[in-house]
């Protein structure tokens, strides 16, 4: 188990937030788009094996750099549109350039549409015990009326009443 979170995220750039995460060494780039009316996210993976250390990110002149501590050799990326590039050499960065990652409990959900489904599925059975319901309540709760002579409660059925023999209408 390593001592740092296995989740990272920062804002590389109005509206693009960049998420990283590692697992089971893999290391899973996500970059969220969020612009007025839409939303979108691109994920790509990368074999790192373990972190030695948690990831860097850089903000150069040349653009947004990430550095992945992977367990065999640093692997530097960047920041082109919306995926992060593989660069082939490790570039220049300064200190001065570093941009704080926040590390984060959960990674980003990315499929928005499995849970809409099961939401559905969910509703079926509600409205038929709604349908239930109606149907009982709908039902006559007593038949019972009372003699208009002596007060004895009668059936609907009855023509006169057991009572008193009073005839009812
Ligand atoms: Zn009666």
């Amino acid at each position: 188990m390593s001592s740092f979170s296995d989740s990272y995220s920062a804002i590389v750039a109005t509206g693009q937030q960049l998420f990283i995460t590692h697992q089971n060494g893999q290391t899973r780039l996500t970059i969220a788009t969020t612009a007025p009316g839409q939303q979108q996210s691109q994920s790509s993976s990368l074999a790192t094996g373990e972190w030695r250390s948690p990831p860097a990110l850089y903000c150069t002149s040349s653009g947004v750099v990430l550095q992945i501590f992977a367990e065999q050799k640093d692997i530097w990326l960047q920041l082109q549109g919306q995926q992060m590039q593989q660069m082939n050499s490790a570039p220049a960065v300064m200190e001065a350039d570093r941009v704080t990652l926040e590390s984060i409990e959960t990674p980003p959900v990315m499929q928005p549409m499995k849970p809409m489904q099961m939401g559905n599925m969910e509703m079926k059975p509600m409205q038929m015990k709604m349908g239930d319901l109606e149907m009982s309540m709908g039902k006559p709760t007593s038949t019972a009326k009372l003699c208009s002579q002596c007060g004895q409660s009668v059936q609907t059925s009855d023509r006169f009443c057991a009572q008193c023999g009073h005839r009812l209408n």
